[in-house]
């Protein structure tokens, strides 16, 4: 694949341009919502093409079914997701804008996943509640959190409600661009990163994992 056509990084990066070049295993549909995404003027937003193949990996060790992704946007890590669950799997894809999810939707249908995408336009935590209301708890397998960063916390809290024991909560952008090396106090995204950063290292409901990948990647594994 050339450079121009590769998400964040690539272009500029002659290794990571390497690391696509000798491991991006991409659906050809996928491929095209990613073309299809950067055409879009908030591309910037899209998960790291390696990082979601990475997770759709780690997805399929532990033979998740039942997904939940908070932050959809164009749906490429959706649609990852969905083509690596079985045929009875389900994620359930939360966004606020019923304008990025839109231009997935045709990709997913092509894909012939669409039927595993349950999407909910709304408040995330809305959707998280109604799902621990219908006695979800305890059931998902992966978790990909990658909404609005001030309320990473409350998704980190009711997702590990929602994890089975053994699932695996990822939570992106953990680094920030760096700025959680110093976080100034008027700055509420880095802020709240950096303190959901600093309670999960102390969690012990789960094993953890910080992934210098895209923009950092955290690894929360429910004990
Ligand atoms: N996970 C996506 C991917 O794989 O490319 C990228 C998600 S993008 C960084 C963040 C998304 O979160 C946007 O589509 C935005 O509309 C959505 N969002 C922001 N606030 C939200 C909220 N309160 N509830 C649900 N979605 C929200
Ligand atoms: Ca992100």
């Amino acid at each position: 694949m050339s450079n121009s056509t590769r998400n964040r990084g690539g272009k500029n990066n002659p290794l990571l341009q390497y690391v696509h070049n000798h491991s991006m295993r991409e659906h050809p549909v996928l491929r095209n919502l990613r073309l299809r995404t950067m055409e879009d003027s908030d591309n910037a937003m899209m998960v790291a093409c390696e990082q979601s193949q990475f997770m759709v990996n780690m997805a399929k060790l532990i033979k998740a079914k039942k997904a939940l992704e908070i932050g959809v946007y164009t749906g490429y890590n959706t649609l990852n997701i969905a083509l690596a669950l079985p045929d009875d799997g389900v994620v359930v894809a939360c966004d606020i804008s019923e304008d990025y999810p839109e231009i997935g939707k045709t990709f997913w249908k092509e894909a012939g996943v669409e039927q595993k995408i349950d999407l909910r336009i709304q408040p995330a935590v809305k959707t998280l509640d109604e799902l621990l209301a219908a006695g979800q708890a305890n059931t998902f397998d992966f978790v990909f959190i990658d909404a609005d960063k001030v309320s990473y916390d409350t998704y980190y809290e009711k997702s590990l409600k929602l994890t089975r024991k053994g699932g695996i909560i990822a939570i992106d952008n953990v680094l920030w661009g760096g700025r959680v090396l110093n976080p100034s106090p008027d700055d509420a995204d880095t802020v709240a990163i950096d303190k959901l950063n600093k309670k999960l290292h102390r969690d012990t409901r789960i094993n953890l994992t910080m992934l210098t990948v895209g923009d950092g990647l955290t690894l929360a594994i429910k004990l």
